[in-house]
């Protein structure tokens, strides 16, 4: 089993790991502790480097199978062995970027459910379009609607807003989740083996059951722009938006 050395700390940018498994023929490796994020939640994997003595690899995908996470590499004449120290070294621009987009699309996120009783029902947070879709929503949005929205949400990022994680138990989640606006029988979606939700709190104005990576200040984000929007189903509104500095 891998320890996520990121649920706890998103700003881990290089860490010391013991490599549980290679499987040669797949070109990937399991390590003890992991600062990678792995591919999930509509959050793209992290990519790097796993540096050992005598060499690098390039890491190029994070997935979980089982309990183990699985670092895929390019193939590579010199590879470590089983049992070696070894040290992970994340790309931090390509991961800083995904941690401004995650949480800016949790702004984004409860500026719909707070201005069009919107809720967010499936994302994909990547580099640069990440986007989030709406229901019910039934409404397409203009060229001028996108940009007052980002207007709007830019000025809720400048006002400086913490961002913070707790883990509460799946009932007590569910019902403080409850509390704050979200509908039961998404929250009940998550499935049941999950016994501990990890809540990502952004100060007074967002709370989210989520297992991404986010700053630790809306600060830190920028600004975001709405590229566009699609229509992808019954009542199912999608904005693409990019962080633009
Ligand atoms: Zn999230």
């Amino acid at each position: 089993m891998t320890e996520l050395l990121y649920f706890k700390d998103n700003y881990i940018k290089n860490f010391n790991a013991k490599i549980m498994a290679i499987d040669e023929e797949k070109n990937r490796l399991t390590l003890d502790r992991t600062a990678f994020y792995v591919e999930g939640g509509g959050q793209e994997t992290d990519k790097g480097w796993i540096i050992f003595q005598g060499g690098k690899l390039e890491i190029t995908k994070v997935q979980k199978k089982g309990k183990d996470v699985w670092h895929k590499f390019k193939k590579s004449t010199t590879i470590p062995k089983e049992g070696e120290e070894v040290e992970g070294e994340l790309d931090w621009e390509r991961r800083f970027y995904l941690m401004k987009a995650h949480t800016a699309q949790h702004v984004l996120s409860h500026y719909l459910l707070e201005h069009f009783g919107a809720n967010t029902v499936g994302n994909a947070v990547k580099q640069p379009d990440t986007r989030a879709d709406f229901h019910p929503l039934n409404h397409n949005f203009t060229e001028e609607e996108m940009a007052t929205i980002s207007q709007e949400v830019n000025e809720i990022i400048a006002k400086d807003m913490p961002v913070s994680i707790k883990f509460l138990q799946r009932e007590e989640a569910i019902n403080f989740l409850t509390e704050k606006g979200y509908q039961r029988q998404y929250l009940e979606m998550v499935p049941e083996s999950v016994k501990e939700f990890r809540i990502i709190q952004i100060d007074d104005w967002d709370w989210s059951s989520c297992g991404g990576t986010h700053v630790k200040s809306t600060s830190e984000i920028g600004k975001i722009k709405i590229i566009r929007r699609k229509n992808v189903g019954a009542e199912k509104e999608r904005l693409y938006f990019n962080v633009i500095e």
